[in-house]
């Protein structure tokens, strides 16, 4: 038998934006009312943690702050409808145990 788990978060489930620089491990979380601009640096080991496109209109320093901004609009915008975003999640794999 294969079973499904169906997650969903409301756009107001979302608190902040966690980094979690993969080279020492240390996290660093921004809630989304108050991201204002990327962590570009790991605080701890001083990592480069975003790269890419620092100028022009595909600026990948600003990604994160849109992302964090069109959030917190979302928490906002919606009252005829419940928005939820869907989770991926893993499918499990049930076998069926004879009755000991
Ligand atoms: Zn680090």
């Amino acid at each position: 038998m294969t079973m499904q788990k169906r997650i969903t978060i409301e756009p107001h489930d979302i608190l902040a934006i966690e980094y979690e620089c993969t080279h020492c491990k240390c996290r660093h979380s921004v809630r989304i009312d108050a991201f204002r601009q990327t962590q570009m640096k790991c605080p701890v080991c001083n990592e480069d943690w975003i790269r890419g496109e620092y100028n022009g209109p595909e600026r990948t320093d600003q990604t994160l702050p849109q992302f964090a901004r069109y959030l917190t609009k979302l928490q906002s915008v919606a009252n005829g409808a419940t928005i939820r975003l869907v989770i991926d999640s893993p499918t499990l794999e049930l076998s069926r145990e004879p009755n000991a």
